[in-house]
């Protein structure tokens, strides 16, 4: 087990030429009820079955395990904003309200295997719908609140649930999101039916119930107050969640999570990573709907026998000290949160950070897009405290690069997120040979050998097909763990992310496909073609904007014509995909630049709309097409 003083060099050297002796002792950090036979079963590449034949359960871990020596201890700290509510749930009591969502669930038939949807707004509830998941085998699949429709429909016909939990509303910035009409529209348009929906109305807004398949959580929850819901041993390998993410075609992907590798990744990066230690608090400041949120809001700090705060609300309301109030009223300890969020506060007066005492925080982790320079300055001028970097993806559920303090302080570098994370076999790719680049500052695809460490994605939910095809075979030549991003690394082993190399955008620090927006607004009867890209943008990193060829030029050539239209495909896509997926600006053009095989130049209008040179243009089908939009970009 690491120590402080190790030489992380060779921590990171023992964790790939010995792994299963590495990850035999970090499985210790965890309850088994049957220790496993293997430690990392790698007979079938690139399916990696970590842990096999232990058996384990991830609730267990998370809350049980607590219960005896910290029971009183705080657990859960769900602090809402928008509502005015607050409250503190001990590691005792959380674990009876787990039950008690258990036992509810039970009774509407959810069994061992079977998934449950969770499309709830940042309330203790949805933790209790987790954790109740984890408790008795069920899979869980949580929503993003924000998705509208069509995306929770999509998702509702690949996963498939037994039952649904929500709530009949949401609220951001004081505006309350009534989720159920989403949710019965989506329902409507999916062709799986959940067996129920789970209801937990919290007075916001009209929720119908349709008779026979909708349940009002409080009603139940009164039924089962006393409830006793065992732990279910479930196999190491057994799913605990699927997780949706963009890729490149409309079609999202479930990433699906084991139970065991995922409790033993999330218990060990606690340690080495984010240096905590039971009883500390952790403020993480994504949403439930994202990988960080179900990382390290939920599973992560509640393994380390942490207090961890859950906040629904906008960093800068009721204004933008409210983050620093917190820290100071609960003495948060760690935090972690966005680059796009620090760049909201940016804009306010840093006054708000210093009229709360936050000595009790020790770091902030920042993740899911580059963090840039006048970012990282401001805050950590402000906090004078360190900021971490720290890069991954969905699909691996913890960091890939960073600095491991927990095993050696390390000095961080400018615009790096770190070195590679001990567990990964991190290397650089020619994308066009395949040959591994060696050297210092030489640009490859950022790649990972297999197997994937503990923790990682298992599979695509119900497609192991796309699984090896979408990240496994994207190098010629070899079967290789793509992550999709450009990097380089420096002579001391530093790494820098240097964008995507697919049509992937990153607003705001979410991932989107912009096939998935280009999809909605062809959609709208009045566009006959769009091309989506992502543009650089101060405040969310990128935005999309969108290149719509109109079906009738005629329709846009009033301004105000233009206007409506243009209105009419953000509410297509506010709709469909969710405000999140919303396009910056909708600019129409008569002609798509494309090449001579009818491909849109997506990196030559991306590279246009930021003002910058197009590069080669020889394979272009009309040249004229570029100049129209130089125009409209100005
Ligand atoms: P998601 O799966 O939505 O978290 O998106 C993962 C993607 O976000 C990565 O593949 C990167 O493109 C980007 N990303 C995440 N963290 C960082 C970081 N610290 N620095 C640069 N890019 C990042």
């Amino acid at each position: 087990m690491a120590s402080a003083q190790i030489d992380y060099a060779e921590f990171y050297r023992r964790s790939i030429d010995d792994r299963d002796a590495f990850w035999g002792e970090q499985a210790r950090l965890i309850d088994w009820h049957t220790p496993p036979a293997r430690i990392c079963d790698y007979d079938q590449p690139p399916f990696a079955r970590w842990f096999a034949g232990g058996t384990t359960n991830l609730c267990h871990n998370a809350v049980d395990r607590h219960v005896a020596q910290r029971g009183e201890q705080a657990a859960l700290i769900a602090i809402s904003t928008e509502t005015g509510s607050e409250k503190t749930y001990s590691y005792a009591e959380l674990q009876r309200e787990v039950q008690r969502m258990a036992a509810v669930l039970q009774s509407l038939g959810v069994g061992q295997g079977d998934r449950v949807l969770i499309y709830m707004p940042m309330i203790a509830e949805a933790a209790f719908a987790m954790l109740a998941c984890a408790r008795i085998g069920a899979i869980h699949s949580v929503v993003f609140g924000g998705f509208a429709s069509s995306s929770l429909a999509s998702r509702i016909q690949d996963a498939a649930p037994k039952v649904i939990v929500s709530a009949d509303a949401g609220s951001r910035g004081g505006k309350v999101v009534a989720y159920k009409p989403l949710l019965d529209e989506a329902i409507a348009l999916s062709p799986h039916q959940p067996g129920a929906v789970l209801l937990v109305d919290r007075g916001l807004a009209e929720a119908p119930m349709t008779a026979g398949r909708d349940h009002d959580w409080a009603a139940l929850r009164a039924q089962h107050l006393d409830a006793r819901v065992p732990c279910t041993w479930v196999d190491a390998t057994h799913p605990s969640y699927i997780l949706y993410t963009s890729g490149t075609t409309g079609k999202p992907k479930g990433v699906q999570r084991d139970t065991g590798g995922y409790a033993v990744a999330l218990a060990a990066s606690m340690r080495h990573i984010f240096q905590a230690s039971a009883g500390d608090t952790y403020f993480c400041t994504s949403d439930i709907g994202w990988v960080v949120g179900h990382s390290y809001i939920i599973y992560g700090p509640l393994l380390a026998g942490m207090a961890t705060v859950m906040y629904e609300g906008l960093p800068i309301r009721p204004d933008a000290g409210i983050w620093w109030s917190i820290v100071e009223k609960y003495r948060v300890t760690h935090m972690f949160s966005a680059p796009t969020a620090v760049r909201v506060l940016k804009k306010h007066d840093p006054e708000y950070l210093r009229k709360y005492d936050i000595s009790s925080l020790r770091a902030l982790w920042l993740a899911g897009e580059p963090l840039d320079e006048p970012t990282a300055t401001w805050i950590s001028d402000a906090l004078r405290i360190p900021i971490i970097d720290n890069y991954w993806q969905t699909e691996t559920g913890w960091p890939i690069l960073t600095l491991c303090n927990g095993v050696q302080p390390q000095l961080s570098r400018f615009g790096s997120p770190g070195k590679a994370v001990y567990g990964y076999d991190v290397k650089l790719i020619d994308e066009a040979s395949g040959a591994e680049l060696t050297g210092p500052n030489q640009k490859g695809v950022l790649a990972i050998e297999g197997p994937l460490p503990p923790g990682c994605l298992q599979t695509v939910w119900g497609d192991d097909e796309r699984f090896v095809n979408t990240y496994w075979k994207s190098i010629p030549g070899r079967l290789i763990y793509s992550t999709f991003d450009w990097g380089i690394r420096d002579a001391d082993g530093y790494y820098f992310i240097l964008g995507r190399t697919d049509d992937v955008i990153n607003v705001a620090g979410h991932r989107l496909g912009t096939r998935e927006i280009e999809e909605c607004i062809a959609g709208h009867v009045a566009i006959a073609e769009v091309a989506v890209v992502g543009i650089a943008d101060t405040l969310k990193g990128q935005v999309a904007l969108a290149f719509a060829v109109p079906r009738d030029a005629g329709a846009v050539v009033e301004d105000a014509a233009r206007l409506r239209l243009e209105g009419e495909v953000m509410k297509q896509v506010d709709a469909q995909l969710g405000a999140v997926a919303r396009p910056a600006r909708v600019l129409f053009v008569s002609v798509l630049p494309k090449t001579r095989s009818g491909k849109v130049l997506r990196r030559a209008l991306q590279a246009v709309a930021e003002r910058r040179d197009p590069g080669d243009l020889t394979t272009m089908e009309d040249p004229a097409a570029l100049q129209q939009i130089k125009e409209l970009v100005g």
